[in-house]
Parts: structure tokens; C-alpha cells; sequence
């Protein structure tokens, strides 16, 4: 369960509320982002992740569990050594097959089970519970049976599907991230660019509608789903 601190910025009309990244001390904040396909991780929140790399010390453990084919495996390692450059991290590349996730229960469970002994995450990203690609809801799933008292935060994935909804999070992002994220998306992600989605104008696009919804000052955001919260009163 997220346990984030609360700062309210109190007198301000129709700016929302902030919620602080957990307070770790001197150690690297550890985050675990988890994607199904190489590529979420980076649409969902790789905008999000480079601000926090820019901010602060991170460690990184970046999942991607559809990594099977060989071409698919080397974009996602090449996109996640891109995005972490310079930071200490793992990067896992599982090989379950794509848009059959759910059908492979069992081992994709026995895969979750092992990633505690990997990290102790303080923040975790992870797919959207109601995102209507199977693979993604299985992710979500497993997620949230795996990590019980953590800060999850779901991202989202624009797609055909038409699934977006109404996100309670908002990461502002400055205009070079946002730019730093389509231009590594565009780079290191061939295989994607026949997809009529896969293009700089709907990433830009949905940031830019995000950055409206939290009044972002850049005009870019990125947007998550927290389902529980509890209030740090301290
Ligand atoms: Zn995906």
C-alpha cells in the first residue's frame, strides 16, 4: 500500500494537492517498474522515471516479460540501458509469449514470486488493473498478489482499445524529458512504428492532456492510478 507524505499546498484554487516520493534517506530510492512488452515501461512512465533519475540517486530493476523473440528481447535491452544510463540497475527480460500472458499462469506467477528476492522496491509502476490488453491486466494482477505493502502506481498505455480513463496521479514533467522520452520511444522501438498508434503525436498528445488536467507548468505530464494511499499525519 502507497505511503506517501502529504503536502498540502493550502490557498492555491484548483491546484491539486502533493503527494511526496517516500523519504529513504541516504540510500538510492529502489524502484521496480514492471512492463509485459518492451516499450510500456517507456510509453506507461519513462518520462517519470527520467525526472526521478535527473533528481535524485535511483536504483532501477526494469521488468519486461515478453521478451521471446530475439528482435524484441534487443530493443527492450537497448530502450532500458538508454532510459537508465548512468544509474545503478538490473534490467530482467522475461520470455512469455505476447498476448498469451494469462494462458501461462502458472510460470508467469512462479516469475512474480521470485522478484522479492531481486528488490524490496519503495515505489513500484506497473500496468493499469482495468487496461483491456490481457497481458497488461495479468501484470497488474500478479503485481498487486506479489507486493502487498508497497507504493504502486499503475501506468497507462494508449492504445486501439480505447481503454483510457480518469488517472489520480500526475507526474509534471519538464519539456526535455517529455522530448527525451518520444525521441528514445522513436529510436530504439523499429518493430513498433507500423502500429498507426505508435507515433510522436499520441505520446505527445496524451502528456500534453495530462499536463492539463494537474496544470503541469511545462505542458507535459504523465498520469498513474493509485488505489490506496495512506496519510503520513507525522
Ligand atoms: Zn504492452
Amino acid at each position: 500500500m502507497a505511503r506517501l507524505g502529504f503536502r498540502p499546498r493550502l490557498g492555491i484554487a484548483n491546484v491539486a494537492s502533493t503527494f511526496r516520493i517516500p523519504d529513504v534517506g541516504d540510500r538510492p530510492l529502489r524502484v521496480l517498474a514492471i512492463g509485459c512488452h518492451g516499450d510500456d515501461i517507456e510509453i506507461g512512465c519513462g518520462g517519470t522515471i527520467l525526472s526521478l533519475l535527473d533528481a535524485r540517486r535511483v536504483d532501477v530493476t526494469w521488468v519486461v516479460l515478453g521478451a521471446a523473440d530475439r528482435e524484441r528481447a534487443q530493443e527492450a535491452g537497448a530502450s532500458a540501458a538508454a532510459f537508465l544510463s548512468g544509474s545503478t540497475n538490473r534490467v530482467v527480460l522475461g520470455a512469455f509469449r505476447d498476448a498469451y500472458m494469462p494462458y501461462e499462469g502458472s510460470a508467469i506467477k512462479d516469475f512474480f514470486a521470485g522478484l522479492p528476492d531481486l528488490v524490496d522496491p519503495d515505489l513500484i509502476f506497473t500496468h493499469y488493473r482495468h487496461d483491456l490488453h490481457q497481458d497488461h491486466r495479468q501484470a497488474n494482477e500478479l503485481t498487486w498478489q506479489t507486493f502487498r505493502a508497497h507504493s504502486i502506481l499503475e501506468y497507462e498505455v494508449p492504445k486501439w482499445d480505447g481503454d483510457l480513463g480518469s488517472p489520480n496521479v500526475y507526474a509534471p514533467l519538464a519539456r526535455d524529458v517529455a522530448k527525451r522520452k518520444i525521441d528514445l520511444l522513436m529510436e530504439h522501438f523499429r518493430t513498433q512504428r507500423e502500429k498507426d498508434w505508435f507515433s510522436p503525436e499520441v505520446f505527445e498528445a496524451l502528456m500534453r492532456l495530462r499536463a492539463m488536467e494537474c496544470r503541469a507548468p511545462e505542458g507535459a505530464a504523465e498520469a498513474f492510478y493509485a488505489h490506496k494511499l495512506t496519510l503520513d499525519l507525522t
